[in-house]
C-alpha cells in the first residue's frame, strides 16, 4: 500500500506533471490575452474596446465637400411628406375653381396655427433633393396659385403679407393682361417681397392633350415646345429672375412634354394628383391637390392626414 500511495505521490510531483500545468497556464493566458486584445473581447463583456475612439476609421467623406447650410440627402426623413395644394381664382366667382377670399384666409390662419411651414415649390424641392438651406420644417406645406388671375395680387398677396406665408405662383404669359388686372410689376412687387415665387404655365394656356388629339405628336410637339421654351424666356426677361418651375395647363403631361420641359432647362414641373410630394418622386411630375369651390377645411385635412380622394385625378382643372 505505502508502495502504491509513495508512486501515486512521485507521479503527482513528477516534474513532467508539472511542467505540464505550467505550460497549460501559459496558454491559457496566452488566450486571455489574446482576447482582450481582439474585437471579440468587446462583443463578450457587451463593452466597446477601450480604445474605440482612437482605432475606429474616420468617417466617410463626400466627393463634394458640405457646408453646414447644406445638409446631406440622408438627414431627409425618409417618409417626409410635403402636400402641395392647388389654387386657381379666389374670388366669389361662379367658377368651380373659385375658392371664396374669406375661406382661403380661414385656412392660412387654421395651418399657420397647426404649425405648417409654407415653401415654395422650389424650396419643397430642395428639400426632398437634400439641399434645403435650413432647418427641414416638421410640418411642410406649399401652396401653388395657377393661371394668373387679378386675384392673385389684389387679394391672395395681401394674405401672404399678412400670415407671412409662401407661395407659387404659375402664370400664362399671354394672360398678363396688366393694370388693373395683373400686370408685369406686380408680379415684380410680389417677387421683390420675398413671399412669392413665379413659374411658368405656359404661353397660351393651351391644354396638351386636345391638341395631341386633334393635330398628332408632330404638330403637337412643335406647338409645345413654343409655349414651354419661349414663356420661360419671357417671364425671365420681364421678372428680373430665374425661372425654374412649369405647371402642366390643366395637369396635363405625357412623356414628349415632359422631356420638352427637362430641354428647356427646368428643374422640376407640377402636376395634378391627390397624393403628397415625397421622396424618390419624379420632379416632373410633382403632384398637387386641386382646391375647388366644394373644398371643405376638413376635406384639406384628410388630404393633409394621408386620406386622399383618388376620384380627383380624373377632373382638369383650368
Ligand atoms: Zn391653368
Amino acid at each position: 500500500m505505502a508502495r502504491r500511495w509513495k508512486r501515486k505521490e512521485v507521479r503527482f510531483y513528477s516534474p513532467r506533471r508539472h511542467w505540464g500545468w505550467i505550460g497549460l497556464g501559459i496558454v491559457l493566458l496566452t488566450a486571455v490575452w489574446g482576447a482582450q486584445h481582439s474585437i471579440f473581447w468587446g462583443i463578450w463583456t457587451h463593452a466597446q474596446p477601450p480604445d474605440a475612439s482612437v482605432s475606429k476609421p474616420p468617417p466617410a467623406v463626400p466627393s463634394s465637400s458640405r457646408s453646414f447650410e447644406e445638409p446631406a440627402a440622408s438627414m431627409v426623413p425618409e417618409d417626409l411628406v410635403i402636400p402641395i395644394l392647388c389654387f386657381h381664382d379666389v374670388s366669389h366667382s361662379s367658377s368651380r375653381w373659385a375658392v371664396a377670399p374669406e375661406a382661403f384666409e380661414n385656412l392660412l390662419k387654421t395651418l399657420t396655427k397647426e404649425g405648417y411651414d409654407f415653401l415654395t415649390v422650389s424650396e419643397a424641392v430642395a428639400v426632398v433633393k437634400g439641399e434645403f438651406s435650413g432647418n427641414i420644417p416638421d410640418r411642410p406645406i406649399a401652396l401653388t396659385i395657377d393661371d394668373g388671375f387679378p386675384s392673385a395680387y389684389h387679394t391672395v398677396f395681401p394674405l401672404l403679407q399678412k400670415y407671412q406665408v409662401k407661395a407659387t405662383l404659375f402664370v400664362y404669359t399671354e394672360g398678363i393682361k396688366g393694370h388693373p388686372l395683373l400686370s408685369w410689376d406686380d408680379l415684380k412687387e410680389m417677387v421683390k417681397s420675398g413671399l412669392v415665387e413665379i413659374g411658368s404655365h405656359s404661353v397660351s394656356h393651351t391644354y396638351p392633350f386636345p391638341l395631341l388629339k386633334r393635330f398628332g405628336r408632330k404638330a403637337f410637339k412643335v406647338k409645345m415646345e413654343r409655349e414651354v421654351f419661349e414663356s420661360r424666356k419671357i417671364l425671365e426677361e420681364r421678372i428680373g429672375e430665374p425661372v425654374s418651375g412649369f405647371a402642366y395647363p390643366g395637369g396635363q403631361v405625357d412623356k414628349t412634354l415632359e422631356n420638352l420641359v427637362k430641354e428647356a432647362g427646368y428643374s422640376w414641373a407640377v402636376t395634378i394628383n391627390p397624393v403628397p410630394f415625397r421622396l424618390g418622386m419624379n420632379l416632373y411630375r410633382i403632384p398637387r391637390f386641386a382646391v375647388a369651390k366644394g373644398t371643405t377645411l376638413k376635406g384639406i385635412n384628410r388630404w393633409l392626414t394621408g386620406e386622399s380622394e383618388p376620384q380627383q385625378t380624373a377632373v382638369s382643372p383650368p
